[in-house]
């Protein structure tokens, strides 16, 4: 299955701060929508960078106090690692696994089509193997 088809099975909305945003619009952002993730945005609201969760753990590790109020530039990973929306549901299992990372967004160019989580690739390989397990049940009761 592609990155496209599984998009389009799963709401669509993509959550994003622009990068002159506070941390804590950020935080209050993951809060607000139980994610893990935003991916960040420039001015003319093309990807910058994502900030995960454990973005903000590290900030508040290496400054204490005052974090929240910083821009989530200081905090974001810059070197965005994306997909095409022509890729496999495999090529982005591979990428999670190759850089232990649990997000990853689908670009077509500069366009930002949507965000795969680790979440969505469970989901769909469970639903892969209980179809091919129906199938073989099938084929093996009714010959
Ligand atoms: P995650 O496992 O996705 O919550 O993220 C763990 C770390 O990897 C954090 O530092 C994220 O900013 C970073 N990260 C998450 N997704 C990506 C991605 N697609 N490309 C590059 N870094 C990422």
């Amino acid at each position: 299955m592609s990155v496209k088809q599984l998009l389009e099975n799963k709401s669509g909305e993509i959550f994003s701060v622009p990068k002159t945003a506070k941390l804590r619009e950020a935080i209050a952002v993951l809060n607000a929508q139980n994610i893990g993730v935003v991916l960040i945005t420039d001015s003319a609201g093309k990807l910058a960078g994502i900030l995960s969760e454990r973005d903000i753990i590290r900030r508040s590790l290496l400054q204490e106090t005052g974090f929240r109020d910083e821009c989530v530039e200081k905090s974001m990973t810059t070197n965005v690692l994306t997909v095409t929306s022509t890729a496999s549901v495999d090529d982005v299992m591979e990428v999670m696994t190759n850089s232990r990372i649990r997000h990853v967004p689908v670009m077509d160019g500069d366009d930002i089509k949507g965000l795969i989580s680790i979440g969505d690739v469970v989901k769909r390989k469970i639903a892969d193997a209980e179809h091919e397990a129906a199938a073989m049940r099938d084929y093996i009761t009714t010959g």
